[in-house]
């Protein structure tokens, strides 16, 4: 079969479309005309986010004995964004522009565009009348209890990391960890972003995926240059293109003023190079303004009495950051026999669906009965899909554009010799093995090397 490729390039309006298309995000409260910059996840979205977090998991708690999971709560209290800087240090610098009534971050006007003339950047239009920047807290509050005063203002949390300070001590004492060891969390974070946008990119509610490593302060840079190259690898790993991917240190004037070095992992999105994961060396500052504010030391005691405030380096990174990533590394158009298709080239263990049963004829019981079996024992173990609906071209389309890496196909011959074509997603090599060996096909298929047609 003849392939030709053609402008296989992801833009953010084709992914976003394909996204709403096929059931992976559709725009929050559309019914309502919608709210700014907010999704919901719909069955193959939620299927993906599933997958993603799982290997997150996997790599980052599972294939460790150094690491153990924490789940904290939302909202917590106040004081905890009080000692951690929030409350006073969480601001983006805005302005206001008289004329056209627009409000911008001041860090950020070279990505923005003028209200009035989309093609200059606010204030570099003769109409422009920009205010001079305001600080605004990035933090949602909210009131806990039956009475609204400024007791009871909170928080909504805005980074997960906080909650993982709070249980050092916890997990110290309990889960009997000695540094070097580190805690894991994946959760919702919610920031009052004023920018946001690029689909899923800026949102203002996202899932956070945090680890917080504690480790011997004279091992923290060694620990830190090891996460920078473990969380690279992780992304390679799930099929991100090499030439996609870039590392980016902060330089001192980047930098928080408590971190002792930052690195950006970054991804060539189709809106260009951007932060993807943050990998920081916090130093001491959480434990001990922690320590601080709560007056309970978080430091760790070695059996010989030693005691020191432990380091800490942090790999944080968003849910929806890693899904614009594989979304747009993904996704392909190519001509098939000169008939256009859309494919998402995921990684097999990312799919949201590991292979379709498709029976040729759906009115055929013979067909429809033996892929119904199939399904039914396959469907134990993976995420499979039964699909006898339309032309089996229009269905091998669709599980395309789901980017499903696998179709077993039961026709005539199957009735016949009982066997059961396989089509590659990438390749569209059709090849036949015999029904009872499907389960251990798919099983080798996913323990095989997946590398993406699309390149390094
Ligand atoms: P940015 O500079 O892009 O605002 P940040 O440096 O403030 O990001 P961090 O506070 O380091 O981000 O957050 C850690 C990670 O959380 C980021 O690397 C990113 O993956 C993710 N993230 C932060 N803000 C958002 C958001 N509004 N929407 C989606 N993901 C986000």
């Amino acid at each position: 079969m003849e392939l030709e490729q053609f402008d296989g390039a992801a833009t953010i309006e084709k992914v976003a479309a394909l996204c709403r298309r096929r059931a992976f995000v559709f725009p929050s409260s559309d019914i309502y005309g919608g709210l700014g910059s907010s999704f919901d996840f719909g069955h193959y979205g939620v299927l993906l986010n599933d997958n993603v977090k799982a290997e997150w998991r996997r790599a980052l708690i599972q294939e460790r004995e150094d690491v153990v999971a924490l789940d904290s709560a939302i909202i917590l209290n106040p004081q905890v964004w009080v000692a951690s800087g929030h409350v006073d240090t969480f601001f983006d610098p805005l302005v206001d522009c008289r004329t056209c009534k627009l409000r911008f971050r001041a860090d950020k006007l070279e990505d923005s565009q003028c209200g009035r003339k989309p093609s200059k950047q606010p204030g570099e239009f003769k109409e422009c009348d920009l205010t001079e920047p305001r600080q605004f807290n990035l933090m949602f509050e909210t009131t806990v209890g039956p009475v609204e005063d400024s007791g009871s203002r909170a928080y909504l949390r805005p980074e997960t990391a906080q909650g993982i300070f709070i249980n050092f001590k916890n997990v110290l004492q309990i889960a009997r960890r000695r540094p070097p060891f580190g805690i894991a969390q994946v959760g919702k974070s919610f920031r009052n972003e004023i920018t946001p946008g690029n689909f899923l990119f800026r949102v203002r509610e996202f899932e956070q995926m945090e680890m917080e490593f504690f480790v011997p302060p004279p091992e923290s840079e060694q620990w830190y240059r090891y996460w920078i190259d473990q969380r690279l690898g992780w992304y390679l790993r799930y099929g991100l293109r090499r030439s996609k991917l870039r590392v980016r240190e902060h330089g001192p004037e980047e930098r928080s003023h408590y971190s002792q070095g930052t690195s950006d992992i970054e991804y060539e999105y189709p809106i260009g190079w951007s932060e993807l994961e943050g990998v920081a060396n916090r130093g001491d500052f959480d434990l001990t303004r922690h320590t601080e504010f709560s007056t309970t030391k978080l430091e760790y005691v070695a059996p010989d009495g030693e005691r020191y405030v432990p380091h800490v380096i942090e790999p944080a990174v968003s849910l929806e950051r890693i899904i614009v990533a594989m979304l747009a590394d993904a996704y392909d158009e190519e001509v098939v026999g000169e008939r256009e298709r859309t494919v998402l080239r995921f990684h097999p263990e990312i799919a949201p669906v590991t292979a379709a049963i498709l029976p040729l004829i759906a009115k055929d019981e013979g067909m429809v009965s033996k892929a119904r079996g199939l399904y039914e024992d396959l469907r134990k173990r993976h995420s499979v899909e039964y699909d006898d609906n339309g032309a089996i071209g229009r269905r091998y389309r669709r599980q395309d554009e789901i980017g499903t890496p696998w179709a077993f196909t039961i026709d005539e011959q199957t009735l016949a010799d009982d066997t059961v074509t396989v089509r590659d997603r990438d390749s569209l090599a059709q090849e036949r093995i015999s029904t009872g060996k499907v389960r251990a096909w798919l099983e080798d298929a996913l323990e095989r090397e997946w590398k993406t047609p699309k390149g390094e």
